[in-house]
């Protein structure tokens, strides 16, 4: 798909990290932006820092630049306030980035609750967030009957496991999968894919141990990751594909094991 001034995003996550300069790069191209996110201040200011910079790139808008809608992933009922705070603002829906993500703060092997505020949480708001989001993002293209693209955040610790944080490791395999298994959604004109970057220096990323990172080459930019984003907006032969970037190859997708 031809990114082009008018088209509307929506970004969960949008506050900080990946989902932040996403924001940025979408609306510099044009596009209005809804920043969603539990975040309130950091996504405010997002959609505030758009707003601005969108008045010196774009003389006439027709909508505001960008709005911040407050919503918990993890709560279907901010979900689905936030899809519709998006349609009723921009009238449609173009692209979906199902960004946000936590790891699961209290080592899975030393937690000695139930499960409930940790890795439970991991699990909402890595797995079953993105599946009710793309239903939303779903029932918002097929209404409008124009092609629409959603991605999908997955990482690269779904394909490789990640020893110290086995959910986040299961819950990315699911958000692969999950994407995978929509790809006949082509037919509609609605692609999915599913971006799976290696470590990058976020808040997120930067609770990695050193050591990994080290092993890894470093840390992967910032700008590879948005090229990602952009590489699978693009290219319209993609449906279901899983594309994986690393220090030491660059981006590539990956097939499905069976394929
Ligand atoms: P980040 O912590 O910088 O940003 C995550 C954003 O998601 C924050 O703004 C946070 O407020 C928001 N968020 C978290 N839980 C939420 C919830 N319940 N409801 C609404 N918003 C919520 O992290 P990041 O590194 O930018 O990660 C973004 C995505 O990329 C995540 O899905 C992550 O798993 C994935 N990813 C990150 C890395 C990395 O190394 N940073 C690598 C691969 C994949």
């Amino acid at each position: 798909m031809e990114l082009k001034p008018g088209m509307s995003a929506l970004v969960t996550g949008g506050a900080s990290g990946i989902g932040r300069a996403l924001c940025f790069a979408l609306a510099k191209k044009g596009l209005y932006v809804t920043v969603v996110d539990y975040s309130e201040d950091e996504g405010r200011e997002v959609a505030f820092l758009i707003g601005k910079e969108s008045k010196k790139l774009y003389a006439e808008l027709e909508f505001p630049s960008s709005i911040f809608v407050r919503c918990d992933v993890s709560n279907a009922g901010d979900i689905a306030a936030a899809f519709k705070m998006h349609l009723e603002t921009y009238g449609g829906l173009d692209i979906c980035i199902n960004n946000a993500g936590i790891g699961t703060p209290v080592l899975f092997f030393k937690d000695e609750s139930d499960g409930a505020t940790t890795w439970r949480r991991t699990v909402d708001v890595n797995l079953i967030a993105v599946i009710d989001c793309t239903r939303y993002a779903i029932q918002a293209m097929r209404s409008r009957k124009k092609p629409g693209v959603i991605i999908n955040l997955g990482s690269a610790s779904a394909l490789f496991p990640l020893h110290t944080d086995p959910i986040y490791s299961a819950t990315k395999g699911g958000v692969v999968m999950f994407t995978r298994s929509l790809s006949p959604l082509r037919r509609e004109g609605i692609r999915i894919n599913v971006l799976c970057p290696e470590f990058v220096q976020t808040k997120l990323g930067s609770i990695v141990s050193p050591r990994l990172i080290d092993s890894l080459g470093g840390f992967i930019t910032m700008e590879k990751v948005v090229d990602g984003a952009f590489e699978l907006i693009k290219d319209e032969s993609k449906a279901g594909a899983c594309l994986l970037i690393t220090k030491r190859k660059g981006m590539e997708y990956v097939p499905s094991p069976m394929e």
